[in-house]
């Protein structure tokens, strides 16, 4: 068996989409031993593998994904619209959000905690904790600024403001 048969076999097989199954055990086990001994084959099968891969997944989207989502628009066009969790378009849902905050919230104590507060506190006074208090506001006040705004009709509808 030599290097041109192998790959004719690997294109041949591959041609009918996503069907390597119909490749006949023998012809599986040909190429998979000619690989072994032949580098060069199997370099030129693998960049295949990945560029069929790449043409399959990046430029045809699966299409349930899509007909899921007109689906899903076409149900939230109607009476239902309410129902459907509202989250920012391209922005964080509100898991997202609480997330972040907690993040937000963390990463300041530790970095509240974790500095040598109270060694830096004696040696430059009440001055230190101005600062921080401002840094700290300012951040969890655009926090909630942020999150107010992105969620103002949840919160609307919730709390019916
Ligand atoms: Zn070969």
């Amino acid at each position: 068996m030599n290097c041109s048969k192998i790959l004719d076999m690997v294109y041949h097989y591959s041609d009918n989409d996503g069907t390597e199954d119909s490749m006949p055990m023998l012809s599986q086990i040909q190429i998979c031993l000619h690989t072994i001994f032949c580098r060069d084959c199997a370099e030129k099968i693998e960049r295949y593998e990945t560029a069929r891969h790449i043409m399959r997944n990046d430029f045809s989207p699966p299409s349930p994904r899509l007909e899921d989502s007109v689906m899903l628009k076409i149900a939230s066009d109607g009476e239902l619209q309410e129902n459907v969790p509202y989250a920012v378009p391209g922005g964080l849902s509100t898991r997202g959000w609480i997330i972040a905050g907690l993040i937000i919230v963390i990463s300041l104590g530790t970095s509240f905690f974790g500095l040598d507060f109270q060694k830096i506190a004696d040696e430059t006074g009440i001055s230190f904790l101005l600062p921080f208090g401002i840094t700290a506001g300012i951040v969890l006040t655009s926090y909630c600024v942020f999150f107010i705004g992105s969620h103002i009709k949840e919160l609307t509808e919730r709390f019916g403001l």
